[in-house]
């Protein structure tokens, strides 16, 4: 968890003259955004190789980041800073070598959408692609497809075909509304979608994936917003902390206010070579969000989508951090490995096998210190 002192984005030569209520405003953010490497390469002193690495993506996926998110950096000359490596283009994006056994929609979200936006893949969940606007375009995004197409929340009349499909469907329970990111839309758009699905009865839960607390945490300092959460309370927040970097010692304040609305916050890791793929730096992160009071619910394996597959780790590695993590860290603090099985066949979790062996009448079990227990099954 990083420190951050009062004022601390004025020690940034570009960010000297803004005021507080400027910094901790979400829409300056989003309006100071760097968005192109012209925004960028002064700030960063890009070497060669990022530099080929910007001209040879930048009209093939987006590039974005908020100040906020850019202040976190620790060392802006360690090429290996995780926030970093999560922002900037690399040549591998379109290296057909690294990007081998990719896909652009792996999952077939376009293809298994009886309504353009909406994807319905398992019999009691929809995915509802709001925007396909982030304030961060994440270089490892399972929906980096979006980032070929214009930035643009959807129309009204594309949320009434949603919510029309919605509606004729009651075995749908749950409605997962994501993006890109939702709320970086206007708190207008956000109440359109939440009152027209809180209206539905059948659906019990109403889950928000958004990165706005890691990249644009002030979003939460907005009173509207809150009420909103509060108003319709059917809504779960789902976030996306990837480092300990990322998590300040201004989150928990702000997950404070979130929570105050009786809306649980949950968190999705997703496992990324070189920036988070070791045990340390997972526990870290699990013991910093419990801090936090936000609980990990997944570590997704990293999936086969074009532009990211060299974040992709051994698929095992993630099994190894669970064991690690199994003993060190209580239940609370860990979350589910998964997989996400291409042609949109669902999520698997993948777990260490404690079972070591299985006999007519007993199991024997070994548990973190690899200590066997024999025990009757029945
Ligand atoms: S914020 Fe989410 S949807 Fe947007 S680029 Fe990052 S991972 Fe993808």
């Amino acid at each position: 968890m990083q420190v951050l002192e009062k004022d601390y984005w004025k020690k940034f030569d570009i960010w000297k003259d803004v005021e507080e209520y400027e910094w901790r405003n979400w829409k300056w953010q989003i309006a100071n955004r760097f968005k192109s490497y012209e925004d960028i390469k002064n700030f960063l002193k890009l070497d060669k190789n990022q530099e080929k690495a910007f001209k040879i993506t930048e009209n093939i996926f987006h590039f974005g980041t908020t100040p906020y998110y850019l202040s976190l950096i620790k060392d802006f000359s360690d090429k290996n800073n995780p926030i970093l490596k999560q922002i900037l283009p690399s040549t591998k994006e379109i290296d057909p070598v690294s990007q081998i056994e990719s896909f652009l929609d792996p999952f077939l979200e376009d293809e298994m959408s009886p309504v353009s936006g909406l994807t319905h893949r398992y019999p009691d969940r929809v995915l509802f692609r709001a925007t396909n606007f982030c304030s961060v375009y994440c270089r490892h995004c399972m929906r980096k497809r979006m980032f070929l197409e214009d930035e643009k929340a959807r129309t009204k009349e594309e949320y009434d075909a949603m919510f029309q499909y919605i509606k004729q469907n009651k075995q749908i329970k749950e409605v997962l509304i994501s993006g890109g990111d939702p709320l970086t839309l206007p708190n207008s758009k956000i109440e359109y979608i939440l009152k027209n699905l809180y209206q539905i009865d059948h659906i019990d839960v109403i889950r928000i994936g958004s990165r706005e607390l890691v990249v644009n945490p002030y979003r939460f300092l907005d009173d509207d917003l809150l009420q909103l959460f509060d108003k319709y309370d059917k809504v779960w927040l789902v976030t996306h902390f990837n480092h300990p970097d990322e998590i300040t010692n201004e989150t928990k304040k702000i997950v404070k206010n979130i929570l105050s609305t009786g809306t649980p916050v949950l968190n999705q890791t997703v496992l990324l070579k070189g920036i988070n793929d070791d045990e340390k730096t997972i526990e870290q992160l699990m013991r910093d969000l419990l801090k936090s009071k936000i609980k990990p619910y997944y570590l997704f394996y990293c999936d086969p989508v074009k532009g990211v597959v060299h974040f992709r780790t051994d698929i095992f590695k993630g099994i190894e951090i669970l064991e690690y993590l199994r003993g060190r860290l209580s239940g609370l603090g860990i979350p589910t490995y998964a997989v996400d099985l291409k042609d949109g066949l669902g999520k698997i979790p993948l777990v260490p096998d404690y079972i070591e062996e299985i006999e007519e009448n007993h199991v024997i079990f070994r548990n973190y210190q690899n200590k066997k227990v024999k025990m009757i099954k029945s």
